[in-house]
Formats: C-alpha cells, sequence, structure tokens
C-alpha cells in the first residue's frame, strides 16, 4: 500500500499565518506551505494544517528479540515485538535501513498498515511482552507510538523506544509517560560529525538523553563506530566521559561495530581490535557495563559480575543464555546487585516446542555463511483457517520443533539467530499453502527489504559476507571533537 493517501491532524502542530504550519516534533521545526512536506517526508501542511501521513502505517511486524536493540539489563533473552515506521527526521549517510527511512525510497511493498489494537492482539497471541518502536527513527511515527503504547501499558506490555534522540524537549515530554526502555543512539560526541553524516546536530540529542536519564527509565546507550572516521580512542575516550559525566557509571554502553551501506559502502567493517580497544577505554574510565554490538563470537558481548568476575549472561550474536544472574537482579555466585531489570518475563523468552503435525509440510534449509547470524522468515497464511509453521536447529537430533502459531490470513515475520559459532543452519517446516520467504539480516536493527529468493540487487548491496572494498574517502573523514574538558 502507499502511505502517502489517508492523514490525520498531527500533535506540535504551531498555526501561522497565511495558512502557514510549524512542525514543532524534532529540532528542524520545519515550516511549510500549504501542500508542503517536511523534511521528514511524512509529515505536511494540508489545508493550513499538520498533518502525518503515517498512523497506523509501517513496515511489517517482526517478532525479535531484545537484545537486537542494543538493550542487554532489561530482560535478556526476551522476545520482542518490533515496529517500525516509514522516513525519518535525519538522513544519516549509512544509514542500514534507508529504503525505509528515506520516504522517497520507499517501495509501496514495503507499507503495511495495523491499528494499536491489532498490535497489542497480535503481541498478546505470540506471548510477546514488549513492544519496541525501531528501525527507522520513531520520531517521525509520534501519534502512533503514543496511542499504541498507552494501549499497550493496560496490557501489561512494555514499551521500547530505540532512537537517535533528535526530539524537542515538548515532544519529548508527551512521549516520556509511555516509554519504559530507551536504547539511545549516540552517533558521536562531535557536532561536525552530525552535521555532515546526519544532517542533524548534537545539542537535542544530548539534552533528550539527560532528561530520560532523569526521568528515571531504563536506559542503554549505543554508539556507532565507523570506520576510520568515529572508531579512534579519542571518540571512545569523548563517548565514555559524556556518559559517566551527565549520566552514570552504571548505564550500559555498546560500541557498535559498522558495515558499508547506503552512501558509505566505500569502506570496510569497523576492524574488530578497535572496537576491543574502545571497550578497554571505557572501562578504565569507570563505566562499569560496556559491550561490543554487531559481533558474534566472543565475550565482549557477555555480562559479567563487577565484584566476583561470574558470567551472569551469555551471548552469541542476538541468542542470549542467563547463567549466573539471578531473577532478583543479584549474582548467584557472590550475591552482589547488578542492575538488570524485568527479570520475571522469562515466560515470555521461547516460542514453545511441538513433534510435527502428520500433515505433508514443505522444508526449507538455511546454511549460516559469512557474518550473517540472524534471519528474518516471513510467512504468510491466505486460508481461513488457523496453522502452524515450525523450527529448529540443523544440529537439533531431537524430534522438536519450535512452533510459530498463524492466525487466519495473518502474516506474521520472526527472526532466527544462530546460538553459536559451531551451528550450520536452520530447518523451517510448513504447510505448502504457506507464503514465505527468507531475509538475511546484516546487522542487528537491520530490515531488510529483498528477500533470499528475490537475490541481493545492486541497492541492497552490502560488506557481508566478503567485501574487498577501499578505505572511505579523504573528503569524509573528520577531525574529531577534543576531549571533553
Ligand atoms: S518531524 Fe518531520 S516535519 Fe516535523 S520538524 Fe521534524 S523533519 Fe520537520
Amino acid at each position: 500500500m502507499s502511505f502517502k493517501g489517508e492523514y490525520q491532524i498531527a500533535n506540535l502542530e504551531q498555526r501561522l499565518p497565511n495558512n502557514e504550519v510549524r512542525c514543532n516534533l524534532s529540532p528542524r521545526n520545519c515550516k511549510m506551505k500549504e501542500g508542503q512536506l517536511g523534511f521528514c517526508g511524512v509529515r505536511g501542511n494540508r489545508d493550513g494544517r499538520l498533518v502525518t501521513y503515517t498512523f497506523g502505517k509501517g513496515v511489517h511486524l517482526t517478532e525479535e528479540l531484545i537484545e537486537t536493540e542494543a538493550i542487554y539489563h532489561f530482560a535478556p533473552g526476551a522476545k520482542i515485538l518490533s515496529l517500525g515506521n516509514i522516513g525519518c527526521n535525519l538522513n544519516c549517510q549509512y544509514c542500514q535501513n534507508w529504503k525505509t527511512s528515506q520516504a522517497k525510497f520507499v517501495e509501496d511493498k514495503d507499507v503495511h498498515s495495523f491499528t494499536p489494537e491489532s498490535i497489542i492482539e497480535t503481541a498478546l497471541r505470540h506471548n510477546i511482552r514488549v513492544l519496541s518502536w525501531t528501525y527507522n527513527d520513531p520520531v517521525v511515527w509520534h501519534e502512533f507510538v503514543i496511542a499504541t503504547a498507552k494501549l499497550a501499558k493496560k496490557a501489561g506490555i512494555y514499551n521500547l523506544y530505540k532512537s537517535a534522540c533528535f526530539i524537542t524537549e515538548e515532544a519529548l515530554d508527551e512521549l516520556l509517560p509511555h516509554i519504559d526502555i530507551f536504547s539511545v543512539s549516540i552517533k558521536a560526541i562531535d557536532e561536525a560529525y552530525y552535521r555532515k553524516l546526519t544532517t542533524g546536530w548534537l545539542q537535542p540529542v544530548l539534552d533528550a538523553t539527560k532528561k530520560i536519564y532523569k526521568a528515571g527509565k531504563h536506559l542503554e546507550v549505543s554508539n556507532l563506530m565507523i570506520t576510520d572516521v568515529s572508531d579512534n580512542e579519542q571518540s571512545a575516550r569523548n563517548m565514555a566521559g559524556w556518559v559517566l559525566e551527565n549520566l552514570g557509571p552504571e548505564i550500559p554502553l555498546h560500541f557498535v561495530r559498522f558495515h558499508p551501506e547506503y552512501r558509505m559502502r566505500d569502506t570496510v567493517r569497523t576492524p574488530i581490535d578497535r572496537l576491543e580497544r574502545a571497550q578497554v577505554i571505557a572501562k578504565e574510565m569507570g563505566l562499569q557495563h560496556v559491550y561490543l554490538g554487531n559481533v558474534a563470537n566472543t565475550d565482549a558481548t557477555s555480562s559479567f559480575c563487577n565484584f566476583c568476575g561470574s558470567k551472569l549472561v551469555h551471548r552469541f550474536g542476538l541468542a542470549a543464555h542467563l547463567e549466573s544472574l539471578k531473577q532478583d537482579s543479584s549474582c548467584g555466585n557472590c550475591g552482589k546487585a547488578v542492575h538488570f531489570n524485568a527479570l520475571d518475563l522469562q515466560d515470555s523468552l521461547e516460542n514453545s516446542e511441538t513433534t510435527l503435525p502428520d500433515n505433508e509440510l514443505v522444508r526449507h534449509t538455511y546454511e549460516w555463511r559469512g557474518d550473517i547470524t540472524s534471519i528474518h522468515v516471513q510467512a504468510k497464511n491466505p486460508t481461513n483457517k488457523a496453522t502452524s509453521i515450525y523450527y529448529r536447529k540443523q544440529s537439533d537430533a531431537s524430534e522438536l520443533w519450535k512452533e510459530i502459531p498463524l492466525a487466519a490470513e495473518e502474516s506474521f515475520r520472526f527472526i532466527l539467530a544462530k546460538p553459536n559459532a559451531e551451528e550450520s543452519g536452520l530447518e523451517i517446516a510448513l504447510p505448502d499453502f504457506i507464503v514465505s520467504n527468507l531475509f538475511e539480516v546484516f546487522d542487528r536493527a537491520h530490515f531488510p527489504t529483498i528477500s533470499i529468493e528475490e537475490g541481493v540487487s545492486e541497492n541492497d548491496r552490502t560488506a557481508l559476507p566478503k567485501f574487498e572494498g577501499k578505505q572511505i574517502p579523504e573528503k569524509l573523514k573528520l577531525s574529531l571533537a577534543e576531549p571533553n574538558p
């Protein structure tokens, strides 16, 4: 469907003379004449009123894992329902979701419609207790986020907001009461970086992050380290210093690996030793929980007790497994408090297991390759009867399969993550009338739009799994900010 048809009056409208309006949702404060759209391409001026074109319109709903969102200290391993909008109030040169974040590139096939009620019904039916507002920045989906988050709260469902937080204080005041968990992406403590690579600016992001922290919300911060741009030691020091000075040493900080994408393809993935160096620096400076992201086979993504060193949560890619972490957020070895929330969501961790039914099923396999550690499976039940699809690890010798129920005419998308380095692949079994596609997920919070069956097009070219590119052009290299005073 197209997102350009229906619209509704938007919040944070400022009406101006001559039928002009100003949007006070993001710090751009776009001023629009009648018929014009704002920078984001999804809010505009209709007959002198500020409207949103994307209430109830976004990309396909997707069941994922909370680790997808750079949230490690809230219900590790919990299932989430990821909700991605279209359009964005930024235009980051390396955006991995550019085909849906930049309104002009959005294809009708990627736009789906839903209501707040239908989202809650889907989450409850699939035993999901966290809604995640993610992929493209949810700021420009403001009205729909709030309407749905209110209903979620009533249904006992948490709301997670993954954002670059380029948002006005006024808009954040509207949002804060409805969100429980914030994953804030701070790109760099560097104004020049923001201006050149995101088209936004830094101060509103820092102000919003401080406000979220002061409001006592669950907060984790992530920092994408771009090869040769923001992956040096000074950048890590600036980031850790800002978190320490303005938030607190207990706030988790994630240094995230970058892959070439969108307008920054002529480069390579962030070298892992630079990420590891950033982690050492941030820990030495006093941060208590520092992780690497988009790196699979390393202890740098697992959680350890800062008192006795025992492993609390083991992670491989997006897969998390509780080790000595106890439900009261203490270390099972030394008994000290270790800063985790919502450990009572254990019942929403896993899909149920069953044996395969007698009816004939079509089987597909997927072999893990390169750096890919997760895939999305999209399955549509075109019939008016409920059914199920099934999956398991290739190495699983038992007769048990995980089951995903599908309601009549439901289309459901879900993530399957590689659980360890040795695992070779997956098996999926489904009735022959199910229409299904597999999508390779390049990095976390990536929403792929081209399935394996369609092939990887020139537009979806990526560093994965093998990319022999050149380093980033000289003109894009930036001098990073001075150290914090
Ligand atoms: S949300 Fe969109 S229309 Fe509003 S100020 Fe930001 S970019 Fe402009």
